[in-house]
């Protein structure tokens, strides 16, 4: 995936956090960023586990995992906290679904 600087230009390596070529700040996001939100499609229960792999880059398998093993030892904590966030993170609306990530 090519990577350049808004400023000058300059192609830069992935990891880049500044332009070699001007000392400009790299603040662009991965190519896999996507907004929070519960995506329709790849769901196992309600989105919640891939729409926050999704924004945040995560292994959704890892964050899956993670929340039952969170749920089984945590008392329910997380299982309360999934609900939240099925609640709070909005689903991805139908009109967005080919939007992200774009099409080159
Ligand atoms: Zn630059």
């Amino acid at each position: 995936m090519a990577f350049y600087c808004h400023r000058c230009g300059t192609s830069l390596p992935p990891s880049a956090r500044f332009c070699s070529n001007c000392g400009a700040v790299v603040t662009a996001m991965p190519s896999t960023a996507r907004p929070l939100q519960r995506p329709r499609v790849g769901r196992k229960i309600a989105g919640v586990c891939i729409g926050l792999s999704q924004a945040y880059g995560w292994d959704v398998n890892l964050v899956r995992v993670l929340t039952v093993v969170g749920t089984l030892f945590s008392g329910g904590l997380v299982a309360v906290a999934y609900l939240a966030a099925w609640v709070g993170i909005p689903e991805e609306p139908l009109e967005t679904q080919t939007a992200y990530p774009p099409r080159i």
